[in-house]
């Protein structure tokens, strides 16, 4: 008899070792290892793996292969079936996280009820609030229907029995960490438990064709309780960026089995809810008011252009080292950007500290912002407000040249749409005489 394998699993970060550790090397967290049962152990190995090892498959022409069309149906959410890759998928398993308050639940119950709302059998999962809670909520989102159906269950095994017995197509989870599987004596929440149940609802969804939903809260050091072990297991990661306190939230795609993960959706808390944020373009900026260290620019989020105010603050240092800060934008970039400003224009910023902000919680993850962010230094450090009929587009280098950067016309566009009169940008572009009138 073959000898029994033995394996012990971090509670917080899922490390698994053959060995029982008192203080986990991976995640530093201590007495966190729970040795696996021989089921548990299959699960760790289905789930971490992506190879399926041992069946033989043979190479096809790629000529001979039929492409699979993916079928959808719409969440009747515009942001969100935009995010998704066009709707939801039948049989798919989607994680959604975010910081607690977000907007999470409120979301997908009213998602559920507009999903109910076509004729398919809903099911709604509480684990977090009584089934009273949910449906005073249902009563303020107005998203009473007669085939949205709510459960306030902990157990899996209970949830599974409900499943047997109605036919649904749509299910969510609120929330991940506080299911849990009987037959696991770890806490709920744990990364044992998560896995288990994870694993459990994927092999519904694709069993019974169940699209699934699961929310996840994420903690203030990032993770999803414990760590994100989910991600690699789910067909679709989304997470929602910022917090309960700014007024437009963005749902952003990780990770999309069935589509494009570029896309983010925007949504925005109103009286009835989280819902679609309208008239998106003109959110981000303020052209208003023109104060000093504020400068215009337009960046891509997937295919959608989003013209954002960027936001300078430089004020005299007190202090022998000078701070420099950025939100939304990144700290080391703009570290390179000073020095330039300092060893190109002799702009002497050594002695300031130097602020940045990107309004409406975006995080600019491009380089087409840098020229904003210049001209907002500038601007702020001058105390002379830039005009808000300018916008600036460039990435620039370390030498100090401005590069063009991607999808330039649809970026121009989009300040011609706003109405806005003046681009800044590199000298050559691609986009050749179309918008000639326009650069001058
Ligand atoms: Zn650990």
């Amino acid at each position: 008899m073959a000898k029994k394998k033995i394996l012990f699993e971090c509670q917080h970060c899922g490390l698994t070792t053959p060995k029982w550790m008192g203080k986990c090397t991976n995640c530093a967290s201590w007495d966190s290892f729970i040795e696996l049962n021989e089921h548990q152990q299959e699960v760790v190995k289905q789930t971490k793996s992506t190879s399926s090892a041992g069946s033989k498959a043979k190479a096809v022409s790629i000529n001979d292969i039929e492409e699979s069309e993916v079928y959808r149906y719409s969440s009747l959410d515009k942001e969100l079936d935009g995010v998704l890759g066009g709707g939801i998928v039948p049989g798919s398993l989607t994680l959604i996280g975010g910081s607690p308050g977000v907007g999470k639940s409120t979301l997908l119950l009213k998602v559920g009820s507009n999903i109910a709302s076509t004729g398919k059998n809903v099911l709604y999962v509480t684990g977090e609030e009584s089934a009273g809670q949910i449906k005073l909520r249902a009563n303020r989102l107005n998203s009473n229907q007669d085939s949205l159906y709510l459960l306030s269950e902990i157990r899996l095994e209970q949830i599974l029995v409900e499943l047997d017995d109605r036919n649904y197509e749509f299910i969510i989870i609120d929330s991940i960490q506080t299911i849990y599987s009987e037959g696991i004596t770890s806490a709920p929440g744990s990364v044992t438990q998560v896995r288990q149940v994870t694993f459990e609802l994927m092999r519904i969804a694709k069993e019974k064709d169940i699209a699934i939903f699961i929310i996840g809260h994420i903690t203030k050091e990032g993770s999803i309780a414990g760590p994100r072990v989910l991600e690699h297991m789910v067909d679709t990661v989304l997470y929602f960026e910022g917090d309960s306190s700014q007024e437009l939230r963005i749902l952003r795609g990780f990770k999309n089995r069935f589509g494009a993960t570029s896309e983010i959706g925007v949504f925005e808390m109103r009286q009835e809810g989280l819902i679609s944020a309208t008239d998106i373009s003109s959110r981000f900026f303020n052209r208003d008011s023109e104060q000093a260290g504020s400068a215009l620019t337009v960046i891509m989020e997937g295919s959608r252009p989003i013209i954002l105010e960027v936001q300078a603050l430089v004020s005299e240092s007190h202090t022998p080292n000078s701070k420099r800060q950025a939100t939304g934008f990144d700290n080391n970039r703009l570290n390179m950007l000073l020095a330039l400003l300092e060893r190109k224009l002799e702009i002497p910023l050594s002695g300031y500290d130097v602020f940045i902000n990107i309004t409406g919680g975006i995080k600019i993850t491009e380089t087409a912002a840098d020229l904003a962010i210049l001209a907002a230094i500038i601007s702020s450090f001058r105390d002379r407000a830039i005009s808000k009929e300018t916008i600036f587009i460039g990435e620039v280098s370390l030498v100090g040249d401005v590069r063009e950067v991607y999808a330039v016309d649809a970026r121009i566009k989009e300040a011609q749409m706003q109405n806005i009169s003046k681009v800044l940008l590199a000298k050559k572009t691609t986009s050749k005489n179309k918008y000639e009138n326009f650069y001058r």
